[in-house]
């Protein structure tokens, strides 16, 4: 496979903003975006779907990155594996298992304020310290 120039990857990136899926809907959280985003885009390193949902919702929250940073959030993937988890009521029995796992299919984000960059209340922290 031969390696993308910058000019492509920059080109892809475009076409990827411009895909309607990955706008944050008007009341979905950042976390559900950012876990609505992953499975399709990935992460590349950065925050850059948590700072895209704040770019369109909260451009005004500038403190997001250092926010995400705090719950050990340095990009996408790291918000969802160090800063939050689906909320225990969400979660399904695996029969075989017997343990709670995420449903195969992601809950429909449970809303928050328009310009809220806080995950809904279908996360929660996965730290007992929380200075969120
Ligand atoms: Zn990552
Ligand atoms: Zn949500």
């Amino acid at each position: 496979m031969s390696e993308m120039s910058v000019a492509d990857e920059a080109e892809r990136y475009l076409q990827v903003l411009a895909d309607p899926r990955c706008r944050p809907a008007p009341r979905e959280c950042l976390a559900c975006f950012v876990a609505r985003m992953l499975p399709d885009f990935g992460c590349d390193t950065t925050l850059r779907w948590a700072q895209r949902f704040r770019d369109v919702r909260s451009p005004t929250a500038t403190g997001l990155e250092r926010r995400l940073g705090s719950v050990g959030g340095y990009c996408d993937c790291e918000i969802l594996l160090n800063g939050y988890r689906l909320a225990r009521h969400l979660l399904v029995r695996d029969l075989a298992t017997d343990e709670l796992e995420a449903p195969a299919e992601p809950p429909t984000c449970a809303g928050v304020g328009r310009t809220s960059t806080r995950p809904c209340v279908n996360w929660e922290r996965r730290s007992r310290h929380d200075t969120w």
